[in-house]
């Protein structure tokens, strides 16, 4: 059972964080930063609970959302540590009689809005910044996913964490819109982060914008997986699954359409398709020996079922998979397409979903093409052994993100995010608190 809140919770967990904002900013950094060292350690020792509640909301084998509550409770650790790294500057202008400060504050209260697909991960990305910075947080988890949130916030307030610095506003579907609404136009909130879908991040930057909030927006993605002539194919086929199946296709830097050159096509096509049937069993994700669970919904199960006829009617070709999984309506077959041209819907639109199309190409420069052929760009990943077409092609990609001869990128040390239509500001790493600080500039004269 869990609260379903609307407008009147929405605002009164704004003013109870903005309330807090006014004494959490003036802790200082240190205990800022021991107090998420101690929601770290319970993440770490409440791993396996949290784990059972991400696979129960979201069907992802257990091994994986193990493997999520590691890296969420990491993003704690490392803004732990940031926490007591913001730094300021002096400047020495022409002036001999002043000196110019730049002091870093926090922002305020910040708006946060995340998915279902890494609900614990995705939450203590930005929380985790957004606390080390002296920010404090509304959060509306997604529909599918609030019991990872309200169990993290459980955990907050066991570290010591005060009342009113994180507060989670669950919500049904049917009241996200009004939900989200009121918290990103609140004047008490100055800043609005959120991952999810373009969609929905257009939306929102509408909302900001009447009030002129700070926005990060982490959004959809259409990553090319490209693999040269001169790639070791096994490499890539073992990338390939990496970065297709994680979460059976649900991730936002999932590889979205597999760009191949003639002269390896046959090899890697071939290879990839016996890695499938060798490596990926569809299953309840409780059960052990399971790598894909369901998808989140039926809606889900049909968006990848249309983008496979779309393409089969315009003469793509299965090479494996291809229709529903037996297992019940939320199962899909992972999937590999060849044949694959550019007007077939799953090479424009984001798939969600366990599905591989291989589009044949013959030069860098075509590939390059399709590859940044979208207004998205946020994950891109190329296999090759030329170490100048290694340096072209990674500065030629108009993604955010990019994996060379690797298949997984994501590390709480990275700057995460995209270009073009995949987003605004970067999350993780030493950059992703940065988002909630401002800049304010002292000039002190007399001297
Ligand atoms: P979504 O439909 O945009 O939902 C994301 C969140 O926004 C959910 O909490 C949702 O609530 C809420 N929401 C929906 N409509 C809203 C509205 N009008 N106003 C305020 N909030 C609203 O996206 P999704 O299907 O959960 O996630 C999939 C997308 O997220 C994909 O496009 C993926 O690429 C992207 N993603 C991006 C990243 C990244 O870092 N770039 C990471 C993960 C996912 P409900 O659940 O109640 O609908």
């Amino acid at each position: 059972m869990v609260a379903d809140c609307g407008v009147s919770e929405a605002r009164a967990a704004v003013r109870a964080a903005y309330e807090a904002f006014c004494s959490w900013r003036e802790v200082s950094a240190k205990e800022r930063s021991s107090l998420l060292r101690k929601w770290y350690n319970l993440m770490i020792q409440n791993k396996d609970d949290l784990a059972r509640i991400i696979t129960a909301e979201s069907g992802k084998p257990l091994k994986e959302a193990h493997g999520e509550i590691l890296y969420s409770a990491f993003f704690l650790e490392w803004f732990s540590e940031e926490a007591r790294r913001v730094y300021g500057d002096i400047i020495y202008t022409p002036a001999k009689d002043k000196r110019a400060l730049v002091l870093k504050q926090p922002v305020g209260v910040a708006a946060v809005i995340t998915p279902w697909n890494f609900p614990s991960a995705m939450i203590t990305r930005k929380v985790g910044a957004a606390l080390a910075a002296g920010c404090t947080v509304v959060v509306k988890p997604a529909e599918d996913t609030p019991f990872s949130a309200l169990a993290l916030a459980e955990l907050a307030s066991q570290a010591g964490i005060p009342p009113g610095v994180y507060n989670v506003i669950p919500c049904s579907r049917k009241n996200a819109k009004e939900v989200g609404e009121a918290i990103c136009t609140d004047p008490l909130v100055s800043k609005i982060s959120f991952t999810g879908s373009t969609t929905t991040g257009k939306i929102l930057l509408h909302h900001a914008a009447n009030s002129v909030k700070r926005v990060s927006m982490e959004l959809g993605g259409l990553a090319p997986f490209i693999v040269f002539d001169s790639a070791n194919v096994d490499q890539a086929v073992a990338g390939a699954l990496a970065s297709k199946f994680r979460n059976a296709g649900q991730t936002c830097v999932c590889s979205n359409r597999f760009l191949v050159q003639r002269g390896i096509h046959d090899a890697f096509v071939k290879a990839f398709a016996e890695a499938m049937k060798k490596n990926l069993h569809v299953g309840n994700g409780f059960e052990e020996g399971t790598t894909q669970g369901p998808l989140i919904n039926e809606k889900a199960v049909e968006k990848v079922e249309k983008q496979v006829n779309d393409a089969v009617s315009k003469g793509a070709t299965i090479v494996t998979g291809g229709k529903r999984h037996h297992l019940g309506k939320n199962f899909f077959e992972p999937t590999l397409l060849s044949n694959v041209t550019q007007d077939m819907l799953c090479t424009h639109e984001e798939t969600f979903g366990p599905l591989a199309p291989v589009i044949k190409f013959d030069t860098e420069e075509e590939a390059i093409a399709i590859a940044n052929a979208t207004d998205v760009g946020l994950a891109g990943y190329f296999y090759s052994q030329d170490p100048a077409q290694i340096w072209r092609v990674a500065e030629q990609l108009e993604v955010g993100m990019v994996g060379v001869n690797e298949g997984l990128i994501s590390s709480v040390e990275c700057p995460f995010g995209g270009v073009k239509q995949s987003g605004l500001g970067r999350e993780g790493s030493k950059y992703g608190i940065d988002e909630y600080l401002e800049l304010k500039y002292v000039c002190y004269g007399g001297l």
